[in-house]
């Protein structure tokens, strides 16, 4: 988390459920091999989006950015026998490492999970999915972000639930714009073009760097 002082956060961290040990090898091995650990989504942050996919228990899922496969393992902890999750990632060197991890996953819960990984653009690969999702994470580069939330409007059905990462962006989005920042005028428009659409109920927790929930009404 980013916000909290460092021992509210602590506690915080200390009264929620502890991070499975397959997430802290990946963790540990991602620091070791990856450059910009710091996207990973984090022990905290993992045990939300592995609660809220719980409660949705999701058929289909759709993760935009994948990298290291952190979150993407968190969404799949709630997924139903028989679902499926498609990830996204312009980053084809992280590939084999995402599939390790997966396998790894399915086995260690002896669950049957559909898991595809789609390498390339998302704003190309988005269109061309076939069928609805029930839940979609959006966690990739944040200057497409407006142009991501169109092109999953497409693709949800009623009910569905929108997750949005770093929606604070580090607090800048309440701070004075710099010149050269391409990210946080987008994520202003953005989060204001999700609470402001009438197709969705929008509420961002201030949980590590910003996660809004969109539920498609
Ligand atoms: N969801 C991950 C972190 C994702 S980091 C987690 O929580 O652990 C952002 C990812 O977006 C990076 O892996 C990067 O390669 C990917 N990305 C950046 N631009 C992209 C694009 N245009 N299309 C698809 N993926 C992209
Ligand atoms: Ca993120």
């Amino acid at each position: 988390m980013f916000f909290l002082p460092n021992n509210l956060d602590d506690y915080i961290v200390a009264h929620s459920e502890d991070e499975p040990q397959i997430l802290k090898d990946l963790t540990r091995e991602t620091h070791q091999k990856v450059l910009q650990p710091i996207m990973l989504s984090g022990a905290y942050q993992g045990r939300v989006l592995s609660m809220i996919s719980h409660l949705k228990a999701p058929q289909r899922v759709l993760e935009i950015g994948t990298f290291t496969g952190y979150s993407a393992l968190c969404l799949a902890e709630g997924m139903p026998a028989g679902s499926e999750l498609i990830t996204i990632d312009i980053n084809e060197e992280l590939e084999d490492m995402v599939s390790k991890y997966f396998t790894r996953f399915c086995e260690s819960v002896n669950q049957n999970i559909s898991f595809t990984q789609k390498i390339g653009p998302a704003l190309e690969i988005i269109p061309e999915l076939d069928g609805k999702f029930d839940l979609i994470f959006i966690d990739a580069d944040k200057p497409n972000y407006i142009h991501y939330f169109h092109a999953i409007m497409e693709k949800v059905n009623s009910g569905a639930l929108i997750i949005s990462d770093n929606v604070l962006w580090h607090g800048k989005v309440v701070e004075e714009l710099k010149p050269k920042d391409s990210s946080t005028p987008i994520l202003l428009k953005f989060n204001s073009l999700l609470k402001e659409d009438p197709r969705l109920q929008t509420v961002l927790f201030s949980i590590r760097d910003g996660l809004t929930l969109s539920r498609v009404l």
